[in-house]
Formats: structure tokens, C-alpha cells, sequence
């Protein structure tokens, strides 16, 4: 099939961005959004990324979205939003309140990740749904400014995603393999971009100096960006005998005493690895 998805407002802190809580609806619209494109994408089906990252005001940013969308036939259109005011539960916006088929599917499948079922409403005043062509669901999710948000952050973006495919076209979500980088200025950028480490040319002279630093990055590397489950934990571990455990434990190393060692000798290498397991207990 041929889908649009929106990755709801603007990006964070940007005019016309979305709604703040416990979580950022900016952020996490992008989180589910990313996630239901890659696994469209696997499926084999044809998708169009509708999502307007900087804009000047609301209305501009609204009004981009639609011209994404109406650029070429669609399928569904399906734009992915998380809910404030205080309220709990999943709801989908469609034209009229039409529940169809997807619509309500949608609606119970995350629902039955364990949030309220709020159903399907009618979103004919909401601008995404009144201006494009295609068939057009709004999905909000659940709600960011109550304990909707803790039940988000133990099940991830991922699962939401995947229940969303799901239901959408009535077949199992197929995560991609991830294809290892092997390139030292791809493994750096990564984990820079990941805020991992902050310095890569630093990280670019002690790869090419030492092979173990080497592979460890490119073994951390390759673990964050294969991982596939949201688990929020907020502690991060200072200990360089709970980091090596911890990461031995991921299989991102396989010798402890080799790392421990590192990090007491070298301050760059233990707060590279304290970074990247915080990283990984956190996404
Ligand atoms: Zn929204």
C-alpha cells in the first residue's frame, strides 16, 4: 500500500511543536513515527514521509503536512499525535468519526498494550484530516501529562509502532536486520549523534592507536542501533565494575577485566563507556 505518516508537530521548542508533560510529544511522535515507517518500509510498502520539521507558525506547519500528503495518491494517511489535559487512554480522529476497519483496529491494538480505549472520534475540524485527499486517521496515542506516560515508557515506541502495523495491515511487524557499520567515521558519528561522546576526533585518533577501542565502539555502536525495546531507566552507573558488567552482560564486550582496566588507566575510555551504557539502558 501506499501511506503517508506524520510525525505529528514541528520539532521540539519550534513554533507550532507539540504538547509537554512527562514526556515530549515532539520527540516521541518522531520515536513511534520512525519506527511504523522503517516497519512499512520492511513490509514492502510504498511510504511517504509527511512530517514538517521547522516551521513559522502553526498554521504553516499544518498546511506543509497536508502538501506532503497530497503530493501523490495515498492509500491512508495516518498522522501520529500524543493527547494533553489530563485525561488517559488511546483515541483515533477520523472524518465524520468513520471507524473504519484500520481506525478502530488501531484504536484497540494499542489499547490493548494497556492503555484506555477512548475510540474512534470525529476529527472533521482538525486541519490534517479536513485537507488531505486520502483516507485519513489521527491517532493519539496517549496522554502526556499523566501515568498514561509511564505506561508509554515501559512499553516504547517500538511496540506502539509495532501494534499500529499490525493493525493496520493485518500481518506481524518485521523488524529489519541492522547491517554492522564498519567504517570508523560512521561508528563515531553515530555515537556522537547519540551523544555518546562529544569529541570525535579524539575518538578518531585512539581507534586508529588501538584495535580494542576499535571494535568496542563499532560492538557498541552496532547494540544501540539493533536495539529494539524502549526501557527508561534514569540512574546512570558511575561504577566501572557495574559498567563492564553491564555491558559484558549486552554481549558489547566479552572481556570485563580487559575494560575495567581501560577505564581506570584512561578517563576518555571510562567515560565512553559509562556514556554508551547509559545510552543503551535508556533507549
Ligand atoms: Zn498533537
Amino acid at each position: 500500500m501506499k501511506i503517508g505518516i506524520n510525525c505529528g508537530h514541528t520539532v521540539s521548542g519550534q513554533p507550532g511543536c507539540g504538547a509537554v508533560g512527562f514526556i515530549d510529544e515532539s520527540v516521541e511522535t518522531r520515536n513511534v513515527g520512525r519506527a511504523l515507517m522503517r516497519l512499512f518500509t520492511n513490509g514492502g510498502h510504498s511510504v511517504y514521509d509527511c512530517t514538517n520539521d521547522y516551521a513559522d507558525s502553526t498554521g504553516a506547519n499544518l498546511a506543509e503536512i497536508c502538501r506532503l500528503a497530497n503530493r501523490q495518491p495515498l492509500d491512508l494517511f495516518v498522522s501520529i499525535h500524543f493527547n494533553a489535559g489530563g485525561g488517559r487512554g488511546t483515541e483515533v480522529y477520523t472524518y465524520g468519526g468513520n471507524p473504519f476497519r484500520e481506525a478502530a483496529d488501531v484504536c484497540s491494538a494499542i489499547a490493548g498494550l494497556g492503555f484506555g480505549n477512548r475510540g474512534v472520534k470525529d476529527g472533521s475540524t482538525l486541519y490534517v484530516i479536513r485537507h488531505t485527499s486520502a483516507r485519513a486517521m489521527l491517532i493519539e496515542v496517549c496522554f502526556v501529562d499523566t501515568d498514561d506516560a509511564d505506561k508509554y515508557k515501559n512499553i516504547g515506541a517500538n511496540r506502539i509502532a509495532e501494534a499500529i502495523y499490525t493493525a493496520i495491515t493485518g500481518t506481524a511487524a518485521k523488524p529489519a536486520a541492522v547491517t554492522e557499520y564498519t567504517g570508523t567515521n560512521d561508528i563515531l558519528w553515530e555515537l556522537h549523534h547519540r551523544g555518546i561522546i562529544t569529541d570525535a576526533n579524539l575518538w578518531m585518533k585512539k581507534c586508529s592507536a588501538d584495535k580494542n577501542i576499535y571494535w568496542f565502539c563499532r560492538k557498541l555502536c552496532q547494540y544501540v542501533r539493533s536495539k529494539n525495546r524502549a526501557e527508561y531507566e534514569t540512574d546512570e552507573y558511575e561504577d566501572i565494575h557495574d559498567i563492564a558488567w553491564d555491558l559484558n552482560y549486552r554481549k558489547v564486550i566479552s572481556n570485563m577485566p580487559l575494560w575495567e582496566d581501560y577505564m581506570k588507566k584512561d578517563a576518555n575510555v571510562y567515560w565512553l563507556l559509562r556514556k554508551g551504557l547509559h545510552w543503551c539502558r535508556t533507549h
